[in-house]
């Protein structure tokens, strides 16, 4: 159930610039509609997040990793018809959770370094298979060497060192 008397009201204000007015969003849904991290396991909803973040849940969008799994291909800027800058929103929830808690580090970074990328390529599999294209995408998932390479790299990161426990494979 969600406690509105715990809502922060300036939430909004807090968090988007004023040029793009998530007040005009009315939940139309078009942006998850030609979003490829919808599909993603849990979703990236951005009508969703405009909801929380208008309702000024903090708590729940601060716990929100979804974010994080935006692939920044900029489709939603494209067809939201309110100009809202569905992307530009997720980029300034990624910003403001930063701030808020210095130490939260969003799973799709612990799965990007475990795997190279933030959603495993199995579920795209098949639909692979019936484009005719080879079922495992030619990416660092199908060159296991370069993953290794790719996660000696970011153990040298202060990030990675400072948080080993998180980054165990
Ligand atoms: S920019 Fe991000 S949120 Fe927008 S459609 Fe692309 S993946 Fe989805
Ligand atoms: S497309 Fe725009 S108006 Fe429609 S739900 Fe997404 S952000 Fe809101």
């Amino acid at each position: 159930m969600i406690d509105l008397a715990k809502a922060n009201k300036n939430l909004w204000k807090e968090i988007t610039d004023e040029s793009a007015d998530i007040r005009n969003c009315f939940n139309c849904g078009t942006c998850v509609s030609g979003c490829p991290a919808a599909e993603a396991e849990p979703p990236l909803l951005i009508r969703r997040l405009a909801r929380v973040v208008l309702l000024g849940l903090e708590d729940e969008l601060l716990e929100d990793g979804t974010p994080w799994i935006c692939v920044t291909c900029s489709a939603c800027e494209e067809m939201c018809p309110m100009g809202v800058h569905p992307f530009e929103l997720c980029l300034s929830i990624r910003r403001w959770q930063s701030k808020k808690d210095e130490t939260y580090i969003p799973s799709a970074v612990t799965e990007i370094f475990q795997r190279g990328h933030t959603q495993p390529v199995g579920k795209v599999q098949e639909l692979r298979k019936s484009l005719g294209l080879e079922e495992v995408p030619p990416t660092i998932v199908k060159f296991p060497e370069l993953l290794e390479k790719f996660q000696a790299i970011l153990r040298e990161t202060e990030l990675v060192k400072e948080n080993d426990y998180m980054f165990r494979l």
